[in-house]
């Protein structure tokens, strides 16, 4: 088969492009930077040499031309993982640089499709547990999120000026939405797969640490940080970036055919990172230890996730976090000594 990776120099979009590529698909992978996709051609050297790894510029994934253009330079696409959408808190114009991203995004790439990839029988979309979350309960450790839980945050709540995590999980509900309309109203030939992770962690397959990912930033504070220091606290949920790419390739699957899956792991907080850290030789004794003592009461500061319905589902043989933590952790020292 042949598929499609939107936003292919990502962080989960580089595991997924890999996993893909192990399965046995011809993979064409959509980047806007050129930097990053020399990393990546870098990193995947050989099937990019043997023609089964393609990468395409597509400057503005809401721009319908871009796509209009790649569907008729690539017209026999099986398959689509939509993966791009901006993950950052910097915003400052919160509708133009993360609301309409993500949801015209997302509506560019179902309309093209729908227009001019007549093979393509199923599209995967990368949403994220921001879009099953309430902000008045995210630290609620009272409160169970499951895969049917949603974002109650309006629209006005969602583009607030000043606010970039509400701009952000906004971005993922709306887009979300949006895609759910287009298929209720549009009925294209494909079907849709959401998949909504919690914390995506773990190592990179072209991974920059000097430009790191949002996510692995709360990895990133402790391994940077120096004895006696005292990370910010953070608890929520992770799913390490391999099992979260795999699942993505899973949901390909007709079985999986419009199911909205929850990704998490395990709970986790920033005294299990500074644990497990703490017992690799090359930062034993160098970086914040925390308190133990004080665990679960971090760990309390975080509502609950129970994703047992997707974990049915996928079937994967989930990651731990201290294996997480450990195989970033080694990419970090390599790229840091
Ligand atoms: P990255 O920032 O590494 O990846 C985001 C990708 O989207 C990059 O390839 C980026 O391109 C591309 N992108 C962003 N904005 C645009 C735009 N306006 N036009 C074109 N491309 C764009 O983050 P992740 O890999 O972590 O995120 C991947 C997906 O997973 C996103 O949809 C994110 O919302 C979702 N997600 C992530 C979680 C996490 O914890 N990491 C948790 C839940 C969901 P470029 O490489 O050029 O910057």
């Amino acid at each position: 088969p042949t598929t499609l990776v939107t936003g292919a120099t990502g962080f989960l979009a580089g595991h997924c492009v890999d996993q893909l590529l192990k399965a046995g698909h011809n993979v064409i992978g959509t980047v806007r930077n050129p930097a990053k996709a020399e990393r990546l051609t870098q990193a995947l050297q050989s099937s990019v040499d043997s023609g089964k790894l393609t990468l395409e510029t597509v400057k503005d994934i809401q721009n319908e031309a871009e796509f209009e253009a790649l569907f008729k330079k690539h017209p026999k696409l099986d398959y689509i993982l939509h993966t791009a959408s901006p993950f950052n808190f910097t915003a400052e114009d919160p509708e133009e640089e993360m609301l309409k991203p993500a949801i015209q995004g997302t509506l560019s790439v179902l309309k093209t499709a729908k227009a001019h990839a007549p093979n393509v029988k199923k599209i995967v979309i990368t949403s994220s547990v921001a879009s099953n979350l309430d902000v008045a309960t995210f630290y609620d450790p009272n409160t169970t999120y499951t895969e049917k839980s949603w974002n109650p945050m309006t629209w006005e709540q969602a583009a607030e000026k000043g606010n970039p995590f509400a701009n952000y999980m906004g971005s993922k509900l709306y887009a979300e939405k949006a895609g759910i309309e287009f298929r209720d109203k549009e009925k294209p030939q494909f079907s849709i797969t959401w998949i909504n992770p919690t914390y995506i962690l773990g190592p990179g397959v072209a991974l920059d640490m000097s430009a790191l990912n949002t996510s692995n930033e709360v990895l990133a504070n402790v391994l940077g940080s120096k004895k006696g220091q005292d990370p910010e606290g953070v608890a929520g949920w992770f799913v390490d970036v391999r099992d979260c790419a795999r699942a993505h390739v899973v949901a390909l699957k007709p079985e999986l055919d419009g199911e909205r899956l929850l990704l998490a792991t395990a709970k986790f907080c920033t005294q299990d990172i500074e644990d497990i850290a703490n017992k690799i030789p090359e930062f034993h004794g160098k970086i914040a230890i925390g308190n133990p003592a004080n665990r679960e009461k971090e760990l309390n500061h975080a509502s609950q996730c129970d994703a047992s319905y997707s974990k049915k589902l996928l079937d994967i043989d989930w990651i731990p976090f201290n294996k997480t933590v450990e195989d970033f952790a080694n990419q970090w020292y390599e790229q840091h000594k």
